[in-house]
């Protein structure tokens, strides 16, 4: 993972490359390592999945985002992987290959016969935490409804003394072959066979425990580490908390969606924060330490004297720490903003007057009813007065 190449070198287009020529460059190579193609070829499987994750990345506005914002480490949580592992999920793949292949290989992919060890299905699940835990990190406890394989029947669904015997229609293999004629010749179509659901074995005296089903379903208490700096929408993967898996196969992932909340402060920009702080016209006229809210606390920050309205300032290291590395991380950029006092005592009002004064900004009006020009004093006058 360390040397990983570039997902825009991987797929051979250049960084503006729109839709359509990502989706022409990844049809190119997907063809020409496509595993059907180049059976036992490990090189050329290294390869398809390479193009994949660069096609399934770079075709999602969003991780492109990202990617294009924080290359691999945006997804690759492999520095910073803590207990359960962080794993970037790259949910919808499934839709991608069905559509990608679709076009491919004309919708005859065919699949290998299925009754052997299958892998369980990954479940989906969503967390809700605060703006805090998602720059810092946490633990978070989730209950589940999870499956577990029937202690009695042991999986099979079949009555204890009996085992389930071989599907009939589909011969054990799991799936129906059948060839149709069409304009292009002759197309081989393979089904997951409907008797047996692809099992390629039927129950025919069921285990009263699981119904047949194999399954028993509980509830379970799940511990999450949410990994410091995680974003809204992205998932953590927790390794073997999916479905259990059919014939033997391993049990599938748990994908933990986290939903941030937002927060009455702070917004976040990759691993930037941004926020406004309001300051005095006095501090914003004579400079000085004002204090800033920060995700750590307050802060003092020395302004100098005559900054204006909408000045920005940057906290370096205030930001939200990276997946990679949680000590290094992002900055804070602070928009300042002068209040103008709404509420004035009579001795603010008299201050603020003679201040005006001095400043010779007083509006005179004269009986004509037009300003009057307010006499600058020159260096002579000034002079004299001293006297
Ligand atoms: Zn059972
Ligand atoms: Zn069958």
């Amino acid at each position: 993972m360390a040397d990983k190449r570039d997902y825009y070198e991987v797929l051979g287009v250049d960084r503006n490359a729109d839709d359509a020529a990502l989706k022409k460059a990844y049809r190119v190579l997907a063809k020409k390592y496509h595993p059907d193609t180049n059976p036992g070829d490990k090189e050329a499987e290294a390869k398809f999945k390479e193009a994949s994750e660069a096609y399934a990345v770079l075709s999602d506005p969003e991780k492109r985002r990202q990617y294009d914002q924080f290359g691999h480490a945006a997804f690759d949580g492999s520095g910073g992987a803590s207990a359960g592992g962080f794993n970037f999920d790259f949910g919808g793949m499934g839709d991608m290959f069905g559509d990608i292949f679709g076009d491919i290989f004309g919708g005859g992919r065919t699949r290998s016969a299925n009754n052997g060890p299958q892998r369980g299905s990954n479940i989906r699940t969503s967390v809700r935490i605060t703006f805090e835990e998602a720059v810092f990190g946490c633990e978070k406890e989730l209950e589940l409804t999870l499956k577990d394989e029937c202690q009695t029947c042991h999986g099979t669904g079949a009555k204890p003394g009996t085992s389930p015997v071989q599907c009939t229609k589909c011969g054990g293999k799991g799936q129906i072959v059948y060839t149709q004629q069409s304009l292009f010749g002759m197309v081989r179509n393979v089904q997951t066979c409907p008797d047996c659901n692809g099992k390629g074995t039927v129950v025919k005296e069921k285990c009263t425990d699981c119904y047949g089903t194999g399954y028993k379903s509980s509830r379970k208490k799940i511990q999450v580490t949410v990994p410091a700096g995680i974003d809204n929408g992205q998932s953590i993967r927790i390794r073997g908390k999916g479905e259990p898996g059919t014939n033997g196969g391993e049990r599938g992932d748990l994908l933990v969606e986290v939903v941030v909340s937002r927060h009455p402060i702070f917004q976040r920009q990759g691993f930037d924060l941004y926020s406004t702080s309001p300051i005095s016209f006095a501090q914003a006229a004579l400079g000085g330490d004002v204090k800033i809210k920060t995700i750590d606390g307050d802060v003092l920050f020395n302004i100098k004297p005559g900054t204006q309205t909408d000045t920005k300032i940057r906290l370096k290291g205030k930001g939200v720490p990276t997946l990679r590395n949680k000590n290094v991380r992002g900055d804070h950029f602070v928009t300042l903003v002068v209040q103008v006092p709404e509420h004035l005592t009579s001795e603010q009002k008299d201050l603020i007057r003679k201040y005006d004064e001095i400043s010779g900004n007083t509006l005179k009006v004269g009986e004509d009813g037009k300003e009057e020009k307010p006499k600058k004093k020159g260096f002579m006058d000034k002079l004299k007065d001293s006297f």
